[in-house]
């Protein structure tokens, strides 16, 4: 019996651990939790384990960070080796290479038939709405594929001075991501996160435009804002997907928390299953 899609969630296997080497100390001190490297079959044993299918999520942020990516072809290989544990996968690109960019975005959803794209516009020091990254939102509605970005603060670069660099106003919903759902009606944006310190930002804009759905990984439900927790179980309740973060947060900890925080059943069903099937059209 599968329980939920987790719309987003990290590869915890060596290549990861690389891309992100330089996070590593912030990361573990924000989530209080040691990670250490899986191999790819403890990593598929852990979703089986817990019921859930996972869509997992490509890396590179290499202009900024000048750390290695963990390849699109990579992810598409792991979803086609353990069908049992994944979904599907997301591919990521670095927006600053250009063309580049755009080649990769093409090739990912048509020959490795991907999901669609995500950015961690912290990682990858970018604003959406700059209209030099608007062909790649061009491009990604054309393909009919939607796109991922990340909302609120950022356990990357946590408690560490500078926080390495990483600037949060990159990471703002209104107006960066207000305005790309704006000018491409027909594109599906997917705010990860519970978009803290911005949620009310995050919940107007989910309630004003029709093609901006979000996910709630990396937050434990016992810590979302109670705006967010009214609205999930009222007017949100068709917006949201479940989505872990990992390998940061364990899918049972969420699953846990969801329940004892008193969400109504139902809703419970659309944000674990329902929503993501239909707003991803996976049939899982
Ligand atoms: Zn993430």
């Amino acid at each position: 019996m599968i329980r939920a899609i987790d719309v987003h969630a990290h590869v915890s296997t060596a290549p990861w651990f690389r891309s992100i080497r330089k996070f590593a100390d912030g990361m573990r001190a924000y989530y209080k939790t040691e990670q250490k490297a899986r191999t790819e079959e403890e990593m598929a044993r852990d979703f089986v384990a817990a019921g859930v299918k996972g869509c997992i999520i490509a890396w590179d942020a290499e202009t900024t960070t000048g750390e290695p990516r963990i390849p699109n072809d990579y992810v598409a290989e792991q979803v086609r080796k353990f069908p049992e544990a994944y979904a599907g996968g997301w591919a990521m690109v670095d927006p600053w290479k250009g063309e580049l960019a755009l080649r990769e975005i093409e090739r990912s959803v048509k020959e490795l038939k991907l999901l669609g794209v995500k950015f961690q516009q912290g990682a990858q020091a970018f604003f959406p709405d700059d209209r030099r990254f608007y062909p790649i939102w061009d491009l990604c509605q054309s393909l009919g594929v939607p796109v991922q970005f990340h909302t609120g603060t950022t356990g990357m670069g946590a408690g560490l001075p500078g926080g390495l660099g990483i600037k949060l106003k990159y990471m703002r919903p209104i107006p960066h991501l207000d305005d790309v759902a704006a000018d491409f009606p027909r594109l599906t944006i997917i705010a990860c996160h519970a978009g803290w310190p911005w949620h009310d930002e995050l919940i107007a804009l989910l309630l004003h435009k029709a093609n901006v759905v979000m996910e709630t990984s990396g937050w434990a439900p016992k810590y979302f804002p109670p705006a967010l927790k009214g609205e999930l179980n009222g007017r949100l309740q068709d917006k949201a997907m479940f989505g872990s973060d990992y390998p940061v947060l364990a899918h049972e900890r969420l699953f846990r928390e969801f329940e004892e925080e008193g969400y109504k059943p139902e809703v419970l069903e659309k944000i674990y299953l329902k929503n993501p099937q239909r707003i991803l059209g996976l049939k899982v």
